[in-house]
């Protein structure tokens, strides 16, 4: 049996990695990089992510098939050392300890802030699904978004908390709310139970960060070993007994297809053959980000950097909206005697910023700014991801029921990608699990 995977990101490859498991004779067609948005780049003795740079270790999809392909050796866990993370707030960095706790009194909330924080467990839960920003001002207040969920939020989603769907991205966060009535008592339960299960496992409470010694595209390349892959870019699929992919320089079929690519590429390739579908899939809009990666001699760098990084008070983004300390949360980033600093610049809240034409000097004044980083660089390296993640708005839901109802009607079409299971590298490797028991089904 042939099965035509289409994009080599990491959705795309691991799905052609199970279904070669399967014994299925796999072609994966790529329109640019195999990668996609995790693409790393060695230079100058820096290995620079210009997508993810890792992934917990708590959820197991990825980790099983980092084993099952025989690529553990490869792997790195994060530095103990640098785990710790700030906010820069009131133009100063704060720490973010374990224990949330710590924000309340240590002058970072005002007192209306922390007055909200004691209400919570009195306010009344909400069933139907609501905006990230609206369910933080219901519970808590303006403060606790604009200081620690939108940069959040923001972080690790690009996002816009006045967009973004609670149950479509938080959804264990929507769960707590309805099992426990509030998010307060139910976390301080969470957090009971875990500490007992990592004292009785003799674990550690929060989850490891991991990754690859040579990056992550190291891992998306290993998944394709072994497969073909051709250079080529979809823009048509037509039926005639088979599906047929119509590509730039040649034309495909196989017994099935798996798309693994952008939402807005789906709606390009299936707009004249399921005009509904194409439609229903390009309601998924993408936020615009770019990657700066900046390299220091380490001498004479504040203590900041031996941290894993921080992220922004949503009043004071200017363009960027979190920086990372690469070369401290992993070993091997940089020589020794190197830093590999990367900044996040743009994403739903910044739009126009990603696209600037100054962005060393914008990624130079805010290292000046935030974290008292006054020495020049000696490299420097950007990516503008101009569609660089999937925003779950609310109606997302929608959008799953299209994809669903789209592969019961069309045997043989299987739909995967970060546009709608799940944006984490794990949740891409979990889509693709699920993907290949309905292959199977
Ligand atoms: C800057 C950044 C930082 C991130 N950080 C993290 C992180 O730390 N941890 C984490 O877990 N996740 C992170 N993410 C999210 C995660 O990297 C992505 O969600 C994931 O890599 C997406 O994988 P994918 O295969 O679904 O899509 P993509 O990587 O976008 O792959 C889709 C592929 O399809 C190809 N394609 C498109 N159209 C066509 C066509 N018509 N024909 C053929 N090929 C086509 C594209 O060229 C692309 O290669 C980050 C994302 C970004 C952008």
């Amino acid at each position: 049996m042939k099965a035509i995977v289409v994009g080599a990101g990491i959705s795309g490859a691991s799905a052609a990695f199970l279904l070669k498991k399967l014994n299925y004779d796999v072609l994966v067609i790529e329109k640019l990089r195999i990668g996609g948005k995790a693409y790393s780049v060695a230079q100058n003795g820096y290995v620079i992510e210009t997508g993810p740079n890792g992934f917990l270790e708590n959820k197991k999809e990825i980790l099983n098939l980092v084993y099952e392909s025989g690529f553990e050796k490869e792997l790195i866990e994060a530095n103990k050392e640098s785990q710790r993370r700030f906010i820069y707030s009131k133009n100063k960095l704060w720490e973010l300890k374990n224990n949330p706790i710590s924000l309340l009194f240590n002058g970072f909330f005002s007192i209306g802030g922390i007055l909200s924080f004691l209400e919570e467990p009195f306010v009344r839960p909400l069933l139907e699904d609501e905006t990230v920003e609206d369910f933080v001002l219901r519970r808590f207040s303006k403060e606790m978004l604009n200081k620690l969920i939108g940069p959040m939020v923001c972080g690790v989603f690009a996002g816009d908390p006045s967009r973004m769907s609670m149950e479509s991205n938080f959804p264990r966060i929507k769960e707590v709310e309805k099992e426990h009535g509030s998010l307060i008592r139910g976390l301080i339960d969470l957090m009971i139970k875990r500490k007992a299960r990592a004292s009785s496992a003799k674990g550690s409470l929060s989850a490891n960060l991991l990754s690859f010694k040579n990056g992550v595209l190291s891992f998306i390349e290993h998944l394709l070993n072994g497969v073909d892959v051709v250079f080529d870019e979809i823009g048509e699929i037509t039926k005639n007994e088979k599906f047929y992919l119509k590509g730039k320089t040649a034309n495909y079929s196989a017994d099935i297809i798996v798309f693994a690519i952008p939402s807005y590429a789906l709606t390009k390739v299936f707009w004249d053959a399921d005009r509904e579908f194409a439609k229903a899939v390009s309601s998924v809009e993408y936020a615009p980000m770019s990657v700066l990666a900046f390299g220091f001699n380490k001498e004479g760098l504040p203590d900041i950097v031996n941290s894993f990084g921080y992220l922004f008070n949503l009043e004071e983004i200017e363009d960027i909206i979190g920086v990372l300390f690469d070369s401290s949360i992993f070993k091997g980033r940089a020589y020794k005697d190197k830093m590999l600093i990367r900044c996040m610049v743009g994403g739903a809240l910044r739009k126009n910023s990603p696209f600037k034409s100054n962005l060393f000097e914008i990624g130079i004044k805010e290292l000046q700014r935030s974290a008292s980083i006054f020495l020049p660089p000696e490299f420097f390296y950007k990516l503008v991801h101009p569609k660089a993640i999937p925003q779950y708005s609310l109606g997302h839901k929608n959008v799953l029921n299209s994809v669903k109802d789209f592969e019961d009607k069309n045997k043989g079409l299987f739909i995967t990608g970060n546009a709608f299971w799940g944006i984490s590298l794990n949740d891409c490797v979990k889509a693709s699990y699920d993907l290949i028991e309905r292959v199977g089904g």
